[in-house]
């Protein structure tokens, strides 16, 4: 399940937003635009991983555990490594950053 997203790696790019098939986030607005958007429904979160494989920053973190939110901290997340471990573990290098557009699964689980 989606965890959290840290506000400093955070761009406020809104990429997770619009590639999330569950609408579990809610960009930031007015005063705020452009800071980290919330985690608005994190219960309808269906630990597919999109978010974290398409964030260009690492900014994010999913939990395997589908079911139960653990509650890392952002430091637990960032010493044990896990920003951006979804990502490289699918083989999403920094190298290969540009290409991610080129995945278009999102579309298959998409309600809208
Ligand atoms: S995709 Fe990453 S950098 Fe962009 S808004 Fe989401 S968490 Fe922030
Ligand atoms: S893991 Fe999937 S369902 Fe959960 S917030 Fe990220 S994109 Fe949305």
């Amino acid at each position: 399940m989606i965890e959290l997203i840290s506000p400093t790696r955070c761009t406020g790019c809104n990429i997770c937003v619009a590639i999330c098939p569950m609408d579990v986030f809610q960009a930031a607005s007015g005063q705020a635009k452009g800071a980290a958007p919330a985690i608005a429904r994190q219960s309808d979160c269906q630990t597919c991983f999109l978010c974290e494989a398409h964030c260009p920053d690492d900014a994010l973190y999913v939990a395997p555990d589908a079911e139960t939110v653990t509650g890392i901290a952002e430091e637990a997340v960032a010493a044990a490594g896990l920003f951006g471990s979804y990502r490289r573990a699918i083989g999403w290098s920094d190298g290969h950053r540009d290409n991610r557009s080129a995945d278009q699964t999102f579309r298959l689980l998409a309600p809208h």
